[in-house]
């Protein structure tokens, strides 16, 4: 009943050039349903990188990716993205909000395209702003919201489909360190209140303390 399971994966860029750069050599990674993980490494080591095998975005050389018990590595593009959209949400370091959208309509949007009524995903995203303090907000468009505000209606949109893992990039990363405390908490507290499992890539030593669990890439590895 893993969430999550990475087995051996590899992955290079600009394979057999002079360029190769080998990002990953062989990572192995399990999280449990509710598990909250930190990811903790220097920039350039492959977070990103290995944030978006997890999330089926990008495929590994080698190795295998698995995703609530079903071996995604083969599957087709059509069955990864439909996996990608019910079963994972996304965080950035930067919100990437729809700016012609106010705050609600982004939390609704991905749940339209994924089925549900327009009155049900009304009233799941008021209650998500709700959850992390936005009630306010709801209809405002990001450029009247503040960093912090922008990036907790970014967790929202990425909940909103009740995914069951949670892949984050440096989620807070570019809030002052006061307002990064608070939005970080924010997070956290959606994600445990919802039992996911969450892979958190952060440089600050002291949110990633507060994981249930740290992970650093180093070498291309996990250790
Ligand atoms: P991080 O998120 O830890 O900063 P990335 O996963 O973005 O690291 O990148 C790891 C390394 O791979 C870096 O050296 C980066 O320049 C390189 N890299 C990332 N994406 C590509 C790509 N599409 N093509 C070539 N090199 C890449
Ligand atoms: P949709 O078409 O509904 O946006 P996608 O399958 O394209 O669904 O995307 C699902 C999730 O993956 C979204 O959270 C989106 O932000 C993220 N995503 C899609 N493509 C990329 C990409 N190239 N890089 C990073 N994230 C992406």
């Amino acid at each position: 009943n893993e969430t999550l399971r990475l087995e051996g994966i590899a992955k290079a860029y600009n394979a057999g050039t002079p360029a190769e750069i080998v990002v990953l050599q062989s990572v192995d990674l399990a999280l449990a349903p509710g598990e909250l993980c930190a990811l903790v490494a220097p920039s350039g080591a492959g977070k990103s990188t290995l944030l978006h095998i997890a999330g089926l975005l990008d495929s590994p050389d080698r190795g295998r990716v698995i995703v609530g018990g079903d071996d995604l590595t083969d599957a087709s593009d059509r069955q990864r993205t439909r996996v990608r959209r019910q079963r994972v949400g996304f965080v950035y370091q930067f919100h990437h909000l729809l700016p012609e959208f106010t705050a609600a309509e982004n939390v609704i949007l991905p749940q339209l395209a994924d089925g549900v009524s327009d009155r049900e995903a009304r009233a799941r995203a008021l209650d998500l702003l709700g959850r992390v303090g936005l009630s306010h907000r709801a209809d405002h468009r990001p450029a009247e919201m503040s960093g912090g505000e922008q990036q907790r209606a970014a967790f929202c949109r990425a909940l909103a489909n009740a995914p069951d893992l949670l892949l984050a990039d440096e989620p807070t990363g570019n809030l002052d360190p006061g307002t990064s405390d608070t939005v970080f908490e924010a997070l956290v507290s959606l994600v445990r209140e919802r039992g996911m499992a969450a892979l958190i890539a952060t440089h600050n030593l002291d949110l990633a303390a507060r994981m249930d669990r740290q992970v650093r890439l180093e070498g291309g590895q996990l250790v």
